[in-house]
């Protein structure tokens, strides 16, 4: 397990050396996911390779694509994220609905990966609930780790994580047994063209998930698909 804030995660294979160059032939030819090596490669159209793992159908990008994390945060700032955005106020809050919708009566709640002003946590503490935020891009909330949450929220996050083995393991310590896991995230289906998908456009988004994916990702966390729209929402439990 590599816990130096590595959710948004960034740095350690990046540096050269012989170990490195072993983990960027294991992050090309190993699905991030499922651990297969029945992966083959395939372009974006945006100048980066994806790689496709025939096992779980994660398609992911190779870590000498990812950015830095000073340019990570750029792209971040570049978007309206703050409770002064009216589109994405309204966009959080129909999301909010859906996570109000899991079976646990007032439950506790853990944003992983927040962004810098941790809205959606804001917007479930203004609903009473007892929420905490959490992202190490923006150093926050490190100490929510140490307790588990009845409901921990993935909003737009899973996508960008480089040790997505790693950060669902921590996801799964962070919730409770009958807990539940929450992910929004565009999939992609099989009509999908990645050259022209605004989603692959991103250079942030390193993860790209088909629906069935998500069983595996389910699975991992010792949880199956219990509702959402399975489109772009998948709760897990
Ligand atoms: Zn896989």
């Amino acid at each position: 397990m590599e816990t130096d804030g590595q959710i948004l995660g960034y740095v350690k294979h990046e540096t050269g050396g012989a170990n490195n160059r072993k983990a960027e032939l294991t992050d090309q030819f190993a699905c991030r996911l499922c651990g297969s090596t029945s992966c083959r490669r395939r372009l974006d159209g945006w100048n980066r390779e994806l790689i496709e793992c025939s096992e779980c159908s994660l398609i992911f990008v190779p870590r000498r694509y990812h950015l830095g994390a000073d340019k990570e945060r750029r792209r971040y700032a570049l978007h309206n994220n703050s409770m002064h955005d009216a589109g994405y106020l309204k966009y959080l809050r129909g999301f909010r609905r859906e996570l109000l919708a899991v079976p646990i009566s007032k439950p506790s709640v853990l944003d992983f990966g927040s962004g810098r002003e941790c809205v959606l946590t804001r917007l479930l503490r203004d609903e009473g609930l007892w929420a905490h935020a959490y992202d190490p891009l923006y150093d926050i909330g490190k100490d929510a780790l140490q307790r588990r949450y009845d409901l921990v929220v993935m909003c737009e996050v899973i996508e960008h994580l480089r040790n997505l083995r790693d950060e669902l393991a921590l996801v799964r310590r962070c919730c409770v047994d009958g807990g539940y896991v929450v992910i929004r995230t565009e999939t992609y289906t099989d009509v999908t063209d990645f050259g022209s998908w605004w989603y692959a456009a991103d250079p942030t988004h390193i993860n790209f998930f088909h629906p069935k994916t998500m069983s595996v990702v389910a699975q991992f966390l010792q949880m199956k698909i219990r509702g959402g729209n399975r489109r772009n929402i998948f709760v897990l439990g």
